[in-house]
């Protein structure tokens, strides 16, 4: 029964080493009984899920990893939340994470770093590595990550679980705590492509509340079809750049050469802007963020310091009440949004992300999807690169140009270098889903 399922899940998180989530829900259990009782008989009839705590559920605190939203709890259902709902999923609780997904490791949450399953000492990846982590720790069969730069797919990489990041538009973001609008997706997390597929169906489809939103009708479970034949895949070369751990390389080649001998054929390829995309992500992604951040000023939400005027409650809450990662991207965000350098910085960034956008179009039009390693690098130790923000932003150079072209990828576990989980990163063309969800199920 799901009564018992979700019992069982409630278990394991109590005894959890990981620190996956920062809230469980006290009504999991209640609400299990009531699936059971009413005979509930949606694609999710009973199956327990956790979600990124910066994806609204009603009546769950949502903090974003941050302490300036301590107290706050949303009043409504973020549309993927209503969607879940609605199929009979029950919520287990909601996950940790960076703060306002800003980070790659899961480090910068107000509330301590999430270990990775494989190994306790190193990070799950971010920023939603709680969603991945407790995927992984059998604490959710799956789960609901955030993805603007690569945050679903470095942490499913990190912890060998399978994550997606959808279309731009497919998923509705209502109910998601805006990081960086114009990139992130909200994307699923599980232990194969076939749950991915399930979740798809029931989390994607139009929504009246995202202005971004589109109106297509995919069928995802239908692509779960196992054959590769005549799939021709593109490998970009500057996805194997500098810094790419030997074994990462060596087990993409590897991945590669099975679609072949399944009847798939591959080709080298060049994208020449790639090398710039880093660069206009973390312009692009600061600017954002610190637009979007300016809500959280003691007024509306959670965490509130005393002043002796407005302006000062104001600052006091957002000295306390941020981390110093955020605090560093509003600085850097609001700098290149400035008169005077906002043609400089800003406006040269979305320059590029048109030609990365560009070379994207170029070689897709010519192969059904790119291959390469998700992350260049297998987890890193806590506290290895915290105190080195560029070294941390350098790990998502093969992530983040996917988020600037709006393209679908996801994380499929390829193979593993000292006990360490790696990720084959399959990218897709814009809606085609379909193929980059078939490309996945027939190698695994
Ligand atoms: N690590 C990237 C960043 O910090 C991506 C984060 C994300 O996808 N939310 O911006």
């Amino acid at each position: 029964s799901a009564e018992e399922v979700t019992a069982h899940y409630l278990e394991t998180i109590r005894k959890s080493k990981i620190n996956g989530y920062i809230t469980v829900s006290d009504k999991a259990l209640e609400q299990a009984k009531r699936t059971d009782s009413e005979g509930h008989n949606g694609p999710l009839a009973g199956v327990p899920i956790a979600i990124k705590d910066n994806i609204s559920v009603a009546g769950l605190p949502n903090s974003c990893g941050s302490k300036i939203l301590e107290g706050y709890v949303p009043p409504f259902n973020a549309h993927v939340v209503e969607k879940l709902l609605k199929a009979g999923a029950v919520i287990l609780g909601k996950t940790n994470m960076d703060e306002f997904a800003m980070g790659s490791s899961t480090e910068t949450s107000y509330y301590g770093p999430t270990a990775n399953p494989w190994d306790l000492e190193r990070v799950p990846g971010g920023s939603s590595g709680g969603s991945a982590a407790v995927v992984a720790a059998g604490e959710a069969p799956f789960s609901l990550g955030s993805d603007t730069g690569g945050s679903v797919r470095c942490p499913a990489a990190f912890c060998g679980v399978v994550g997606l990041k959808p279309t731009y538009g497919v998923i509705s973001r209502y109910g998601l705590v805006a990081y960086a609008n114009s990139l992130e997706q909200i994307g699923p997390i599980a232990n194969n492509v076939t749950d991915i597929a399930v979740l798809m169906d029931v989390i994607a489809g139009y929504d009246h509340r995202d202005s971004t939103s589109i109106d297509r009708n995919t069928e995802y479970q239908k692509a779960l079809v196992d054959n590769v034949k005549g799939l021709k895949i593109g490998v970009p070369k500057e996805f194997f750049g500098e810094g790419i751990h030997p074994d990462i390389e060596k087990a993409v080649w590897n991945a590669i050469h099975k679609f072949e001998s399944l009847g798939a054929t591959w080709e080298e390829v060049s994208m020449p802007n790639i090398k710039y995309a880093l660069a206009s992500y973390y312009i692009i992604a600061m600017s954002e963020a610190s637009s979007n951040l300016a809500r959280f000023d003691g007024t509306r939400y959670g965490f509130r310091e005393s002043g002796e005027n407005w302006h000062a409650m104001v600052s006091k809450t957002r000295a306390e009440g941020f981390g110093s990662e955020v605090k560093r991207r509003i600085l850097l965000g609001t700098y290149a949004l400035s008169a005077g350098y906002h043609d400089k910085y800003y406006l040269k960034a979305l320059k590029v992300r048109t030609l990365v956008k560009q070379d994207f179009d170029s070689v897709l039009s010519k192969f059904d999807v790119l291959m390469a390693p998700t992350m260049p690098t297998p987890a890193f130790k806590i506290g290895e690169k915290i105190e080195d923000p560029l070294t941390l932003y350098l790990s998502d150079v093969n992530t983040c140009p996917i988020n600037l072209a709006g393209v679908p990828s996801i994380s499929v576990p390829c193979g593993f270098t000292d006990g360490l989980p790696i990720g084959l990163q399959i990218i897709g063309r814009p809606f085609d889903e379909p193929t980059v969800l078939r490309a996945a199920y027939t190698f695994e």
